[in-house]
């Protein structure tokens, strides 16, 4: 006899925290996903800073549900869901694959939004994929590298001006980390440019940084940020981006054109194209961000059988993190087992807030967990901990906490590798938009490429 099937969608934190909790169930699990690994994406701005490998962050999903004999990992972009007939169709390279499911648990998270402007993306990229971190760090890298080259003081000067947009958590974490680049860490390495001289802008169309985290740790991120040497405007909106810098509307209407070459978007997420798909079978209403209303116990709605979890919800306001993920993964599986052992879960799906943290300068964080607001190292402190104890996978903690001591005590950065390929392979990519027709071998069919 067949064992009920479940298909999860997405290897993140929803989806992989899904799997492994069905690890005992009664069930085969496959999990698909587009990427190969499980990311890590609160660690993604150390990637893009020369603090940690890609390796360190994403370990093989493969390798992390090794030894659990009922789950199935493949590699494929799910493009179709057909909730009448309980078929996912996801492909890959120029392969269809079809998973029927008896359980659907839709894991497949946001991605950066830019509110309408997505032509920004080409010179101002986020950071969502190990992509975005790679083509970052050669952006951030390259920049101070070419304003060494540089002859002419205006464009050193616009080479030397970093603009993060949005003051939230990933923000605040790449402005810091670039400041202490090029105040501390790169100081001595070159000879024609004082990275000193670099400006780091921190740019939010909001009053206050890192909002979540209430007044008095806005404002000790605010001070602790400037008193690294990051320039903070609040009230700044963004009105247009290109290649040599960036327009900024000001709260009193005035408007000014800031130069600068490396740019990096970090406000605003748009929920999985999945979640479109799913609202379009069944009703369910969309927000603005594109997440889904999903019922009280995460399932869809007319649908029992299909979870939706993570980044992709609305429900109650819950926030876009980690833990909303983790938890309703373990959520809809505990639901799944339930059912098929006769032990039906009836209780709706409960968030329990264990706090946030974002880090800010070498030894300086921010954390609110509960009442409990934390400041300073004792914050530091205890990001460090806990982030080493999700990092997944003991070799993993072993080098990160070998890269930290190298970043934390020494100052030093040991991944700071960078290729000409990591800066312009989105946008070649994207250019040959269509005519981009990998063969099964996954090598280009240039029969297909337009000279
Ligand atoms: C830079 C950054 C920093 C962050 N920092 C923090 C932090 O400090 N603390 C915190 O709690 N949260 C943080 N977050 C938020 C947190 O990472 C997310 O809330 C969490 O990852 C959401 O989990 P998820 O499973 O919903 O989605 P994800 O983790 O994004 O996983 C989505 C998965 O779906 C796959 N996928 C997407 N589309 C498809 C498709 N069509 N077919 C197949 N697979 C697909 C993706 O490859 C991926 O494996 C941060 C996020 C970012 C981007």
């Amino acid at each position: 006899m067949t064992r009920p099937q479940v298909v999860i969608i997405g290897s993140g934190f929803g989806g992989l925290f899904a799997a492994q909790a069905l690890a005992d169930a009664p069930v085969d699990v496959t999990l698909v996903s587009r990427t190969v690994s499980h990311l890590f994406q609160p660690l993604l701005y150390q990637v893009a800073t020369g603090i940690l490998s890609t390796g360190e962050i994403a370990p093989a999903t493969r390798d992390i549900l090794r030894k659990q004999a009922n789950a199935t990992v493949l590699l494929a972009e799910v493009n179709r869901i057909n909730l009448a007939s309980r078929v996912v169709v996801a492909e890959k390279l120029a392969k269809t694959i079809a998973l029927k499911y008896d359980y659907l648990i839709v894991a497949a998270g946001a991605g950066q939004s830019y509110f309408g402007n997505d032509q920004f993306a080409t010179f101002a990229p986020g950071m969502k994929t190990i992509d975005d971190a790679l083509e970052l760090r050669a952006r951030i890298f390259g920049s101070l590298e070419m304003a060494e080259l540089s002859e002419d003081a205006e464009e050193r000067q616009r080479l030397l001006t970093f603009v993060i947009v949005g003051a939230g958590p990933t923000g605040v974490e790449m402005a810091g980390q670039i400041a202490e680049l090029t105040q501390h860490t790169l100081r001595r390495s070159f000879r024609r440019i004082d990275t000193r001289d670099a400006k780091v802008l921190l740019l939010d169309g909001m009053d206050v940084v890192l909002p979540p985290f209430g007044a008095k740790l806005s404002a000790a991120a605010k001070t602790e940020l400037e008193r690294n040497g990051v320039e903070v405007r609040l009230g700044a909106l963004v009105t247009d981006v290109d290649a040599t810098g960036l327009e900024v509307k000001d709260k009193d209407g005035s408007t000014e054109r800031i130069a600068a070459s490396c740019k990096i978007w970090a406000a605003g997420v748009q929920a999985s194209p999945l979640g479109r798909t799913l609202a379009e079978q069944s009703g369910a209403e969309l927000d603005r961000a594109g997440r889904i209303m999903v019922n009280p116990d995460l399932t869809l709605p007319g649908h029992p059988e299909v979870f939706v979890v993570g980044d992709m919800i609305s429900l109650d306001k819950l926030p876009g993190v980690a833990q909303v993920a983790i938890q309703g993964g373990r959520y809809a599986a505990s639901k799944i087992r339930g059912e098929l052992t006769g032990h039906p879960v009836t209780a709706s799906f409960a968030y329990h807030d264990k706090g946030s943290m974002a880090v800010i300068s070498r030894y300086g964080a921010v954390a609110k967990v509960g009442k409990l607001e934390l400041s300073g190292f004792p914050a530091w402190f205890a990001w460090l901990f806990v982030h080493l104890i999700y990092v997944v996978g003991f070799k993993n903690r072993v080098t990160t906490l070998l890269h930290w001591l190298i970043t934390f005590v020494g100052r030093a950065r040991s991944e700071r590798v960078t290729t000409e390929q990591q800066l312009v392979g989105r946008l070649a990519v994207k250019q040959l938009g269509e005519d981009f027709q990998p063969t099964i071998a996954g090598t280009l069919n240039p029969g297909k490429i337009k000279h």
